[in-house]
């Protein structure tokens, strides 16, 4: 096999000589390629559905209702939402003067992701970026590439020209870090883990790159006592579990008004023991396989560390037993888990464990759950369940989040801002956002 740096070296050489093809093509063929990638995508709608739930441990409904719909639609949406920007224009008539911006691709972009939705997330940088008229060379996570590597196959017939868009299949210390130092590659977005950012971003820092940077998360959710627990407590655990809590966006403490704390908990912890894992295949199941045993033994770690220190574990790991098939018996599979009595600062409570593990406390105050919700370095994602109009508005322009749901969950419209504050990332992506980043600005003034 080829050296992997070679074959990133070869492969931004491509893309590279692919560029002046590619952003010379109108706004119109561009989409129209994206749109026909989307079309194939639905076509072979069931062979991604079983590869990706296969490779990544999901369930295969959640893959069919989540993962590859959303993939196809990441094309239709950028095809469209390319087509309707325009740029700026300011007047100085005192001088003759008329002023504008245009805006240009950037050139070859670096684009990796992680292993938790493996398609979906390549090709929420894939679209957007071919739609500015970026070429591209993609890494998907090491654990999860089959799909990426069926979407190569659609390629050539959705019309991408050679060269265009180039996936590179390998491990971050090496795929990865090549394309992030290659000196022809003038941009990179990234999601994954906090800590790889931070070597990318030293790594990158020597070129002046542009980097879009999408991390980890420890989303916390407030329920003040006036919530309406019919629909918080069955989308709460829809939050925290989906996708065996393999999302970023996944709530991972949940601080509950002491009022309605006893209430809560008893119902919280009902409904989360109805939440099975098991066989992906079988669509009573709502949970998969984590990604690894490595994954497994870290998110298990953080329940043994919760226990010992005085936490009380009321549903899953080491309560609850798992009816697993034959066929699954070696996977890697662990029940929705729900801890008590953990204290802010610890580690269980400070650091992305990235399961379907989540620790449920109380509050007396707004200011309490605010300075609690905002007591981690993360900043992505943060829910507030109340019926006060008034008290969710103050909340949410507190949270510390780049993104804040109020009395639902996971509600998201692709034209609107995507991306953490503090440790959970820099920059946004989005319609406007996603365009921003993956053209340069070039302010014009033209004197007449
Ligand atoms: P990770 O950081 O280990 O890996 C992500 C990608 O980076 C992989 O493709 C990996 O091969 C590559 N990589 C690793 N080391 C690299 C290096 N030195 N140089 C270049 N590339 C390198 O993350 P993961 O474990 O695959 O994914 C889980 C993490 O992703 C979690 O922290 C999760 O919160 C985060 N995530 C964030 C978002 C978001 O939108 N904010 C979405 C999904 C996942």
């Amino acid at each position: 096999m080829m050296d992997r740096i070679k074959e990133v070296d070869a492969a931004v050489k491509a893309a590279k000589a692919a560029f002046p093809e590619w952003s010379g093509f109108s706004q119109e063929q561009r989409s129209q390629v994206l749109n026909k990638l989307a079309d194939l995508i639905e076509a072979n709608l069931e062979e991604f559905v079983r590869a990706e739930s296969k490779d990544q441990g999901k369930t295969i409904a959640f893959a069919q209702a989540v993962d590859i719909p959303r993939s196809a639609f990441n094309f239709r949406f950028f095809a469209s939402a390319s087509r309707h920007h325009t740029t700026e224009c300011s007047q100085m008539d005192h001088v003759g003067c008329l002023n504008f911006t245009v805006r240009c691709p950037v050139g070859v972009a670096g684009l990796i992701s992680p292993w938790n939705l493996p398609l979906y997330l390549l090709t929420w940088k894939i679209a957007p970026a071919l739609a500015a008229g970026n070429t591209v060379v993609a890494k998907p996570s090491e654990m999860t590439s089959v799909t990426a590597w069926m979407m190569c196959k659609l390629m050539n017939q959705a019309g991408v020209p050679p060269g265009v868009v180039n996936i590179v299949f390998g491990t971050g210390p090496k795929a990865g870090d090549a394309l992030v130092g290659h000196p022809d590659v003038p941009l990179v977005s990234f999601t994954g883990s906090t800590a790889t950012a931070q070597r990318i971003t030293e790594r990158a820092a020597p070129y002046c790159k542009k980097l879009s940077l999408e991390l980890g998360g420890k989303n916390p959710a407030i329920v003040f006592a006036d919530a309406d627990l019919d629909q918080c407590i069955p989308t709460t655990v829809r939050s925290s579990f989906s996708n065996q809590g393999e999302i970023c966006l996944c709530t991972s403490r949940i601080y509950v008004e002491r009022k309605i704390y006893p209430e809560f908990l008893d119902k919280f912890v009902a409904a989360a023991k109805k939440w099975k894992a098991g066989d992906p295949c079988d669509s009573s199941n709502s949970m998969g396989a984590l990604i690894s045993k490595e994954h497994l033994d870290k998110v298990r770690g953080f329940v043994a560390l919760a226990k010992s220190e005085g936490g009380v574990v009321h549903c899953g790991e080491g309560l609850d037993k798992l009816d697993l098939p034959e066929k699954n018996k070696c996977g890697y599979f662990m029940p929705a888990t729900v801890i008590t009595g953990v204290c802010d600062s610890s580690r269980v409570m400070q650091e992305e464990i990235f399961g379907p593990v989540v620790c449920v406390s109380p509050f007396d105050t707004e200011e309490e759950a605010l300075t609690k919700g905002n007591g981690v370095r993360f900043g992505l994602a943060a829910a507030v369940w109340s019926r006060d109009v008034g008290k969710v508005h103050r909340v949410a322009r507190q949270l510390q989040a780049g993104i804040v749901w109020t009395n639902c969950w996971l509600v998201r419209d692709l034209n609107l801002p995507f991306g953490g504050m503090k440790s959970s990332g820099i920059g946004r992506e989005g319609a406007k956002d996603s365009y921003y980043f993956f053209t340069e600005v070039k302010s014009v003034t033209i004197k007449h």
